[in-house]
């Protein structure tokens, strides 16, 4: 499978080259600014002892502190959170949210934790992180973390400073300072994007068929959008395998479903399909919101959707990228589309900085405007140069890293 991170930076040379993008800026994005690569040692409840390899990576504050979340998965290399803190960096340059890029995690299964050893391992992660704190670098929330990891980071730092700062710490919840419509802020921007995506393409919102992998917190959140909108959801999967109507799914019964049983599987009305042929189904939208490299070499040729949104992080390698760029099906890509969670911890940010806290209106009229922007300039970006929506995101992100650079008078 490919490197993750190579193919960032094959992506990020890319648009440089393109927009000839200062070749200094260009080296100086090449390499995270800082990499934290440390051992947390934890006492387990039966008194054993074990040894966590954790990681915290600042790619780039030159627009803003280093933001964005911690990963809690058994697989995590250094390299996942290399790319994914080059992500960050990007989806918040070209969203216009001031902050850099960072990602960190620990390398643990969190179900095979105690509460107690996950509070442990959460705590001493943060007391590990040098340096830190809400003007240099804000952790948040990505696979395995959640409302409580985020409550005891924040508790930890607060213990550690003496102080109350709820700007340390991303994606906590409301009683410790976060903001509404967090939990649904990444799906309904896919939303709004899509939108504005499908007027530019001229599809059609009635009787379009979409597929959805993945009926997690982002795939379950944009299903129900477009279905209310009155698109036709033909197909979802999870992580026990798909479900295909070709009458299109009920969203909101399959989410009571889900709810009830733990997982799609058995939906009334629906025929049991393999992730990889819901993949491969005709039909007009096709959204991978589930992991990434779903859309590779070996299925590229078997893919049929006339448009593709990504709302997972890199479903699509650049090997099947290229194929389908040259059969012209276009991509929504993800730094743009998946960016509402990113824009909303902005403004859990901001909140917190003045204390004021907004309501759900608040919230989501200001997402729709700043997401619609970003996808607005990538696509004048691709334009102008002639190019993907893909590269145009990427180039409208580098100008503005590199006007930053270049005013600090880094190259
Ligand atoms: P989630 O854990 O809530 O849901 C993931 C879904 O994918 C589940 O339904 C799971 O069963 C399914 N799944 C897992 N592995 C699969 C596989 N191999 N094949 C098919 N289905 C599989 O996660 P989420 O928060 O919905 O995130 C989904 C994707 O969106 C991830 O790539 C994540 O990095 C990305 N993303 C999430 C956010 C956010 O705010 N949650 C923001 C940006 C990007």
């Amino acid at each position: 499978m490919e490197n993750v991170f190579q193919s960032a930076l094959a992506t990020l040379k890319k648009a440089g080259e393109i927009a000839q993008i200062d070749e200094r800026v260009m080296e100086l994005l090449s390499r995270p600014k800082r990499i934290t690569d440390f051992s947390i040692p934890l006492k387990m409840d039966n008194g054993n002892f074990k040894l966590f390899t954790a990681y915290r990576v600042h790619y780039s504050d030159a627009i803003g502190p280093t933001r964005d979340g911690t990963r809690y998965v058994p697989d995590l290399s250094l390299d996942e959170v290399k790319a994914l803190a080059l992500f960050m960096t990007i989806k918040h340059a070209v969203s216009g949210v001031p902050a850099g890029g960072g990602k960190g995690g620990i390398k643990v299964d969190p179900s095979k934790l105690s509460e107690w050893e996950l509070e442990r391992l959460t705590r001493a992660f943060i007391r590990n992180l040098i340096p830190k704190g809400p003007n240099v670098d804000i952790p948040g929330a990505d696979i395995g973390t959640n409302y409580k990891t985020q409550s005891w980071m924040l508790d930890e730092y607060e213990q550690i400073t003496g102080e109350h700062a709820p700007t340390a710490i991303n994606d906590k919840p409301y009683s410790m300072g976060g903001t509404v419509g967090s939990a649904e802020a990444t799906g309904l921007g896919i939303f709004y994007v899509a939108m504005e995506a499908f007027r530019d393409y001229e599809i059609d919102i009635e009787g379009t068929e979409v597929v959805v992998q993945g009926f997690g917190q982002v795939g379950a959140t944009i299903a129900r959008y477009l279905y209310d909108q009155g698109l036709r959801i033909i197909a979802v999967s999870d992580i026990t395998g798909g479900i295909y109507s070709d009458e299109g799914i009920d969203i909101p019964a399959l989410k009571k479903h889900v709810e009830e049983n733990g997982n799609i599987e058995g939906f009334t009305g629906t025929t049991k399909i393999g992730n990889d042929e819901l993949l491969e189904l005709e039909c007009d939208v096709l959204i991978p919101a589930a992991v990434q490299n779903v859309i590779n070499k070996n299925n590229v040729d078997n893919i049929k959707a006339k448009f593709i949104i990504e709302a997972a992080n890199g479903p699509i390698t650049t090997e099947a990228e290229k194929v389908l760029n040259s059969r012209n099906i276009p991509i929504v890509p993800d730094v743009v589309a998946n960016a509402g969670g990113a824009i909303v911890c902005h403004y859990e940010r901001i909140q917190g900085i003045t204390n004021d806290y907004w309501d759900l209106d608040q919230v989501n009229s200001r997402l729709k405007k700043q997401i619609v922007t970003a996808y607005n300039k990538s696509k004048e970006a691709a334009d102008e140069y002639d190019t993907s929506l893909r590269i145009g995101a990427w180039i409208t992100a580098l100008k503005r890293i590199s006007q930053s650079v270049k005013m600090r008078g880094w190259v």
